[in-house]
């Protein structure tokens, strides 16, 4: 998939998943519409997000606008993120916090932009959804 020359906002999930760079929304088959995209199709662990339910109960759309934000339950999602893609949702929470969704997206576009292809850099597999190069470290 390219890459558009914005990610929308609604790409940005409540737990700082940029959904946009997702496998689930990657993938040509069956393919997730993104977390907050209304009527969209959600990949099968998303659709019951705790985290996104915790959200909805306490009337807020995103866990950084929560007064216990960073939580036990972003935590653990958080870390595993961070052991397995290299990614911190609860940095993306603070800095989209600090900074407004929209900035932050900017950024991370370019972070997950391939400079081959213009494609989409699965934030996953750390691959080119494009033409299959694989992101190097540090890119
Ligand atoms: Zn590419």
């Amino acid at each position: 998939m390219k890459m558009p020359e914005k990610i929308g906002t609604e790409m940005f999930a409540p737990c700082g998943v940029n959904c946009q760079a997702c496998y689930a929304h990657l993938r040509t088959k069956d393919n997730c519409g993104g977390c907050l995209v209304s009527g969209a199709k959600k990949r099968g662990s998303c659709s019951s997000c705790i985290r996104k339910n915790c959200a909805a109960e306490k009337g807020i759309t995103y866990c950084y606008e929560c007064d216990d934000f960073p939580c036990r339950k972003i935590k653990s999602l958080d870390k595993s993120y961070r052991l397995r893609y290299g990614i911190s949702l609860i940095d993306n929470g603070f800095t989209a916090r600090e900074k407004t969704i929209g900035e932050f997206l900017k950024q991370d576009r370019e972070y997950f932009l391939c400079k081959e292809c213009g494609g989409i850099i699965c934030e996953h597999n750390g691959t080119c959804s494009e033409c299959g190069i694989k992101k190097e470290e540090g890119q």
